[in-house]
């Protein structure tokens, strides 16, 4: 290892990690964790590339992020998400069953009178007779 004092210090130290990975398991995407943290896009990566146990725990972070962002109690969230929790699946029923071609077709009342065709000319015929 490296002698204490010398050299560069890390910007991406144990504090920080903590706080990267605080905030992805909070559901914070991770190009915005690091802007927030001050390190580079790719340093978090570049870590967990290195250092399993780091991995480990960005997967979980990663996990708990993403059933944070996920839209409960949306239809998006039971389609788009893959989300089967109860509230997810009645609202995507819900959905389903609101949509246009599900309705029935409204009945429509003719104002109209109707023309004369084949169907009504044989009544008129039988009371001019
Ligand atoms: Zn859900």
């Amino acid at each position: 290892m490296t002698a204490v004092g010398r050299g560069r210090p890390p910007l991406f130290d144990a504090a920080t990690q903590e706080l990267f990975l605080a905030l992805i398991a909070d559901g914070v995407r991770v190009a915005d964790a690091a802007a927030k943290c001050g390190v580079a896009r790719k340093t978090p990566a570049q870590l967990a590339a290195r250092d399993r146990s780091f991995a480990a725990l960005l997967a979980a972070a990663k996990d708990k992020g993403r059933l944070k962002r996920l839209p409960h109690n949306t239809a998006g969230g039971y389609t788009n998400w893959n989300c089967r929790c109860p509230h997810c699946t009645n609202a995507a029923s819900r959905a389903r069953s609101n949509a246009p071609d599900r309705k029935p077709a409204p009945v429509l009342t003719l104002t109209a009178t109707q023309p004369t065709t084949a169907t009504t000319k044989l009544p008129m015929l039988a009371r001019v007779s």
